[in-house]
């Protein structure tokens, strides 16, 4: 029988959520549930001091926002919880005393000042092959020397002992199909700290390894990576029971030079993150795509196109079609560069697509955040569907249709006045008696009388409809000004015409 499917999403709690981060994931989750297997969010927290507050929960809101919901997490737990390495803290020395006495790991005594001593006198010092040898490990001391530090309990780490000889590492990858690396590229890392904590390198592998991970995406900056966490396979678990790994290409910066980062996203005006983060350290706020006002759907779609494309012209794809048409095969191998024109392609392509039933909750939302009431989901319902056409992100339904629920503050009244004559004021005074007496107030009954009137004051309808227009909205824009009316009602209505007369009057 086939093993069951198991991916992981594996992110340091360090900060907000790069959008490349998210792809990750959703690359992942797609693969995963093709498959019929479970999608597992373990947070990869031993470098205690890059450990930053709320950077977590930020993690499981972002998933929870994309709907890439994981199977096992710290939050739900699972079969193999504790999903947070700090709480797994015990589990890792004995993988690293295992590969000391393989002759794969040595300890090492040296101390971080004489560790600077040394970075100091050798220009780019690397603790490795080359000089070893010369430092405070388990190398170069006699074994009673090593035993008797140890009983001391004196302050040391574990670090990884790459090959003497050269060897050349190689894995398929999913994506690039075969890579090869030599040994002699890596230096010796530490596996376990001096505080008992492993490194990433350390519990990357054992975790993936315990947790029985079959394929482990990530992104391609952790190619380098990919020799040290070989070489510890084998001599741990074996490579037949390593991960298939998928290094994802990069999203590049949009003119295409480089990684796109946070800095170019403050730089271009745009948002990097998914959502709106505060690092607590510096209080310092970056905007995302949530709080800019992108739906979800269209968030995930435009990841989902930033390096893979199904073959067609297609661009727009709902979850249930990427999960039926997603394939890593078709992952690029090149970098994907960013077009913040194109998010906003896709997000004003979904806010056509959904429905106002689905688009009601953010729509609130967005008025509820400018204190405006909307007291009845019936008429927004009516709204959204009207101006929805011009709207790119969910903000704009404020600017597009505030009018609805408030009168506006100001009319536009220069727009109007220069052609403005007692002739057009009595067909608005007319205008109101009949909107008074309709028994109808639909937008087909009222444009008809409003055109019937016209016609009997030898007026052109077209020079009435935009101050009509002004005189419910405030200004040159909106929908369909019969269907503003309707939805305003006749109270609202009329009430507009008075009002907008008595300012033109003045
Ligand atoms: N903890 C690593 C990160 O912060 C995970 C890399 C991997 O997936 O192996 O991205």
């Amino acid at each position: 029988m086939d093993k069951k499917i198991r991916t992981r999403f594996a992110p340091s709690p360090t900060g907000g959520l790069h959008l490349g981060g998210v792809r990750t994931v959703l690359f992942n989750y797609l693969f995963t549930k093709q498959n019929n297997g479970e999608f597992i969010l373990r947070i990869e927290d031993t470098d205690q001091t890059r450990f930053v507050e709320g950077a977590e929960e930020y993690i499981n809101e972002t998933l929870a926002w994309c709907g890439l919901q994981p199977d096992e997490s710290p939050v739900k737990g699972g079969p193999y919880a504790p999903y947070r390495q700090s709480e797994r803290k015990e589990i890792y020395r004995k993988y690293a005393e295992e590969l000391v006495e393989k002759g794969i790991a040595y300890y090492a005594f040296d101390t971080p000042e004489e560790l600077d001593t040394k970075r100091k006198e050798i220009p780019n010092f690397k603790y490795d092959l080359s000089t070893r040898n010369s430092l405070n490990n388990s190398l170069t001391l006699s074994d009673d020397e090593v035993k008797e530090l140890l009983d001391k309990n004196t302050p040391h780490v574990i670090r990884v002992k790459m090959p003497e000889e050269n060897e050349t590492v190689s894995f398929v990858d999913l994506i690039r199909g075969e890579v090869h690396f030599n040994t002699s590229e890596s230096d010796d890392k530490v596996l376990l700290k001096a505080d008992g904590m492993p490194t990433y390198h350390l519990a990357v592998v054992v975790d993936d390894y315990l947790m029985k991970i079959t394929q482990a995406f990530r992104g391609e900056e952790w190619l380098p990576s990919a020799p040290v966490h070989v070489y510890l396979w084998k001599h741990l678990f074996g490579i037949e029971n390593m991960p298939q790994w998928a290094h994802l290409p990069l999203i590049l910066k949009p003119d295409g030079n480089g990684k796109l980062s946070k800095r170019d996203g403050e730089r271009l005006g745009f948002p990097v993150f998914a959502m709106n983060w505060t690092d607590p350290r510096t209080n310092e706020s970056t905007q995302g795509f949530r709080e800019r006002g992108f739906l979800p759907e269209a968030f995930v779609n435009m990841l989902a196109v930033l390096g893979w494309n199904d073959g067609t012209e297609q661009e727009i794809y709902s979850m249930d079609e990427l999960l039926e048409k997603f394939s890593v095969e078709k992952i690029h191998k090149g970098g994907a560069k960013f077009s913040y024109d194109k998010a906003l392609w896709f997000n004003h392509e979904w806010i056509k697509k959904l429905s106002a039933e689905k688009l009601l909750p953010y729509i609130k939302n967005v008025f509820a955040e400018k204190n405006i009431v909307v007291k009845d989901d019936a008429v927004l319902l009516k709204v959204i569907d009207l101006v929805k056409e011009r709207c790119t992100l969910l903000p704009d339904f404020v600017e597009q249709s505030s009018f609805f629920f408030q009168s506006p503050d100001t009319l536009d009244i220069a727009s109007v006045l220069p052609k403005w004559n007692e002739h057009k004021n009595n067909f608005f005074i007319e205008l109101i008696r009949s909107y008074e007496l309709a028994t109808a107030f639909d937008a087909e009954t009222l444009e008809h009388s409003f055109k019937e009137m016209a016609a009997a004051s030898q007026l052109k309808p077209g020079e009435l409809m935009l101050p009509f227009r002004i005189m419910l909205v405030g200004g040159k824009f909106g929908p369909h000004v019969f269907d503003i009316a309707a939805v305003l009602g006749k109270e609202e209505t009329v009430k507009r015409i008075k009002r907008g007369l008595s300012i033109l009057e003045n």
